[in-house]
């Protein structure tokens, strides 16, 4: 099942600790989703290889854990939090083999927990939260998925007010469709129209075409589910 030609190791230096480890990446013709969901959740067949399970790198000495969003700034007086709640507490263990869901599960909880205590970017926080929750509709968990889904669009609720997610891969427009798609997801309706909404009227729309085309169709997907309701 598990080609070694479908990985190879990637060189990294913690950025707590400072200290070199390797972790595994999936080569891209080995990670062809057969079916991408409407919140961009990819799906894989025997074979391929879910990428997703590798975006998060834990340091086996110190137990931080981060993704390549992760800034390498620590805030004041982070340092000595993670200190105290990760490193102290961090029995040395390696997440730098092939995972299996489980080891992918527990590497994004750590990440989450990392990047909450360096008080990550909220729009980065909030993409681990949304692919913890992508996992665990693999595993057809959906009590797991909705609670992670709920993170996400706080985070990305809170990015958007912030602003922060100014020099991440997420434009305003992304995170706009994010909140209306996930909200839509958690049957939070009324917030769904509302967001879709603002991606259509949004200044940079005629740049961002495909976002807004599939802001479109979502704006009514999500009537018709409404209507539905209503009837
Ligand atoms: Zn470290």
């Amino acid at each position: 099942m598990q080609s070694s030609e479908a990985f190879y190791e990637k060189k990294l230096t913690c950025v707590f600790c400072c200290k070199p480890f390797t972790s595994q990446r999936v080569r891209s013709r080995f990670s062809i989703p057969y079916q991408v969901d409407s919140d961009f959740c990819p799906h894989f067949r025997d074979g391929n290889h879910n990428p997703h399970y590798y975006f998060v790198n834990v340091c086996p000495e110190c137990g931080f854990a981060f993704s390549e969003e992760f800034s390498d700034q620590f805030p004041l007086g982070c340092r000595e939090v993670i200190s105290s709640q990760i490193t102290k507490h961090w029995t040395k263990r390696d997440f730098g083999l092939i995972r299996d869901l489980q080891q992918a599960i527990e590497s994004y909880k750590l990440a989450i927990l990392s990047g909450s205590l360096k008080k990550e970017k909220n729009a980065v926080l909030a993409g681990l939260c949304l692919r913890l929750a992508w996992l665990y509709r693999t595993e057809n968990n959906s009590e797991q998925e909705k609670r992670f889904l709920s993170l996400a669009l706080k985070a990305y609720e809170e990015s958007f007010i912030y602003s922060d997610f100014t020099n991440t891969s997420m434009s305003e427009l992304n995170i706009l469709f994010m909140v209306g798609e996930i909200s839509r997801r958690l049957e939070q309706y009324q917030k769904s129209v509302l967001y879709f909404t603002k991606v259509i009227q949004h200044n940079n729309a005629d740049k961002e075409q495909k976002m807004v085309n599939l802001a479109k169709e979502q704006l009514s997907v999500v009537r018709e589910e409404v209507r539905k309701g209503n009837s």
